[in-house]
């Protein structure tokens, strides 16, 4: 099977899938690797949005813990969601990948601000977008960065990457030997049943907005490819059953 099944998809890539066992920071050739993983499907023709994360680095959680104010913590996390962008667009145009970064807070100098009819045009052109800085918004995650942008662009469905996990389990599948792996999950499973796959909120906004998402594992290579195309793989998670 070759011929890919969406034409415009977001691709949601927790920090940690970048920071490899180290579980902080950036590692390089992991950095590649996704990147040459994300280049596989652009030259599917498949228009590819990147929503990055930032918990490689920081997590607003972090800092409200240590005392901080919540807003500053996440304004911090949201920072370090930019530095994973600017290190995945660089990684991605040294294999040839045209891309874009825009950043939901302005900083010029750095990446464009982000701005959807703008971003649109991107992807038309092929180009990969990737969306730094969250939502702009502390209190929100970069999972329900990945729904609204998902959203507003009109992308088919959600690939969320996993470093950790294959797909969606019924409960730990490390500390629990009992725990079953989903093939299919509506949005409300997901929210009753409390699984963890994205936060609430996250789950709510692809579920109103009929947004399909598929939960698989980064780490086997070819596995953003396989998605792509309709391969059974991981957990799909959709609106209806
Ligand atoms: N964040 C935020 N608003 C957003 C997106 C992210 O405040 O719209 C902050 C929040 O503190 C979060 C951090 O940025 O902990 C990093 O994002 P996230 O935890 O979603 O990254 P991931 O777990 O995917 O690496």
């Amino acid at each position: 099977m070759s011929v890919p099944q969406y034409k415009r998809v977001v691709i949601k890539l927790s920090g940690e899938a970048l920071a490899g066992d180290q579980g902080f920071g950036l590692v390089p050739n992991i950095v590649k690797s996704v990147a040459e993983q994300i280049k596989e499907v652009v030259d599917l023709g498949v228009e590819v949005a990147l929503v990055v994360g930032g918990g490689n680095i920081w997590r607003g959680k972090i800092g409200s813990e240590m005392g901080m104010e919540r807003a500053n913590a996440d304004y911090m996390g949201m920072l370090a969601t930019v530095m994973n962008a600017l290190a995945l667009q660089d990684s991605l145009e040294n294999l040839g990948v045209e891309t874009r970064v825009q950043s939901s807070i302005v900083m010029t100098q750095v990446a464009e601000p982000y701005i959807r009819r703008k971003a649109v045009r991107h992807l038309e052109k092929k180009r990969v977008v990737i969306f730094a800085a969250g939502t702009g918004n502390p209190y929100f995650s970069t999972d329900t960065t990945a729904a609204l942008r998902a959203a507003e662009i009109n992308a088919d469905v959600i690939l969320m990457a996993k470093n950790n996990v294959d797909g969606v389990y019924s409960a730990d599948p490390k500390t629990n030997a009992d725990a079953v792996k989903y093939d299919n999950l509506t949005y409300l499973e997901v929210i009753q049943q409390g699984l963890q796959v994205m936060d609430s909120t996250a789950s709510t906004l692809c579920m109103d907005n009929d947004i399909p998402l598929i939960v698989f594992s980064i780490m086997e290579n070819g596995n953003i490819k396989r998605a792509v195309q309709g391969e059974t793989i991981g957990t799909v998670v959709r609106r209806n059953s």
